[in-house]
């Protein structure tokens, strides 16, 4: 075991603050990271302020952080797919049973002894839960490392690891967008990626705003059209019109409303995740045969193709890059939908 730095939150109410952690001895398997940039991610506040506490409550201390990018230090003896020196990201999964039905389908996401990359028990034992990337270094399994492409700027690709696959996925799931009517419900994290994805997929993409001022940047990122969500005119004009939505809004809201922006055999897939449960009227679902899905991040294979098909389109997010120090201004600017798009943490603040 050794220790590394990190920020770490005492309680639900408490700020992040400097701490040091234990990591294990990479084992045979093990790939060990040192981390250069971490993105911000709404789940990290929710987890951190214990919003989902219903679902997955919070043990304390939390190290926070899913979107990982760094280099690769050490390799244990049997790890065949990486070397020191090779860029390379973790998303929210570090392990899974590898056995059961979903690991078969490489959906590790949807294991039932998957370990997320934080808050999840540490099958090491190296801590009473896994610690994730507001840290120096990570250690990490060879199975759920990533290839990061050599083209893309490292701190715009640390939030592909959880905004650009959990946006990717469900995308490509629904089908060949190439001519549809995409929606994506918001412009944060999640929603730029969405909408950078559905351009990307040849989509016409619209996007729903509470923030009338997104405007121009919706339409820099790739949308075609943008509707204020709080302009009922503009609302009633798409109404029945989509036949695909993508829902990444991190509070709660009415989902019928985009129920109704869909036209038939439509699908609203939900990836943004509030506390509290939503109300679903049926009409708005069986007046035209719609769905509601939700989906949750990838699978590792899917992030692999995801994070390659993000090299071969030049695609990153669009980041403010900010030091460790920084993070519970970023956290409160969050709250408040005030970031462009993603927060990246430069990790070398953490040697300071
Ligand atoms: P974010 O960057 O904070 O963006 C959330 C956006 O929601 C804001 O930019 C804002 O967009 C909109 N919004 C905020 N308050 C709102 C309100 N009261 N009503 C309507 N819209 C509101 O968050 P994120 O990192 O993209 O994450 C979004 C959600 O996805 C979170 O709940 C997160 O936990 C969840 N998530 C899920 C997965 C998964 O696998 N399913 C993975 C990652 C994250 P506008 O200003 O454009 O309206
Ligand atoms: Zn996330």
């Amino acid at each position: 075991m050794y220790q590394a730095k990190a920020y770490s939150a005492a309680s639900a109410t408490a700020p992040l603050t400097a701490t040091t952690i234990p990591r294990r001895e990479p084992t045979a398997r093990d790939v060990q990271i040192e981390i250069l940039f971490c993105g911000i991610c709404h789940s990290d506040l929710h987890a951190v302020r214990d919003e989902w506490n219903s679902v997955m409550p919070t043990v304390y201390p939390i190290v926070p952080g899913h979107e990982i990018v760094g280099r690769v230090t050490q390799v244990g003896k049997d790890v065949t797919g990486f070397k020191p020196g090779n860029m390379v990201g973790v998303g929210c999964l570090v392990d899974s049973d590898h056995g059961c039905p979903s690991c078969q389908a490489n959906v590790e996401q949807f294991c039932p002894d998957a370990t997320f990359t934080y808050n999840s028990p540490d099958q090491h034992g190296t801590a009473p839960v896994t610690y994730g990337g507001y840290s120096e270094s990570i250690v990490v399994d060879e199975n759920f490392v990533l290839r990061v492409p050599a083209n893309l700027n490292l701190a715009g690709v640390a939030p592909l690891l959880c905004a650009g696959i959990t946006t990717y996925s469900p995308m490509r799931r629904w089908g060949n967008l190439q001519g549809k009517k995409v929606g994506v419900v918001c412009l944060g994290g999640l929603g730029h990626m969405g909408v950078k994805f559905a351009r990307a997929f040849g989509a016409k993409v619209a996007v729903f705003t509470t923030s009338p001022n997104k405007r121009e940047d919706a339409l820099r990122l790739g949308a075609h059209e943008v509707i204020v969500s709080t302009d009922a005119e503009q609302m009633q004009a798409h109404a029945g019109s989509f036949d695909f939505i993508l829902d990444t809004v991190a509070a709660e809201h009415d989902v019928n409303v985009y129920l109704g922006m869909l036209g038939v055999d439509g699908n609203l897939t939900l990836v943004g995740a509030p506390e509290k449960p939503y109300a679903v009227s049926a009409f708005a679902l069986i007046f035209g045969r719609k769905s509601l899905s939700g989906s949750m991040i990838g699978g590792l294979q899917e992030t692999q193709e995801m994070l390659d098909f993000c090299g071969a389109h030049n695609i990153t997010s669009d980041v403010e890059i900010i030091p460790i120090q920084k993070v519970n201004e970023a956290y409160e600017r969050l709250t408040k939908s005030d970031v462009k798009y993603r927060f990246s943490i430069d990790m070398a603040s953490l040697k300071g």
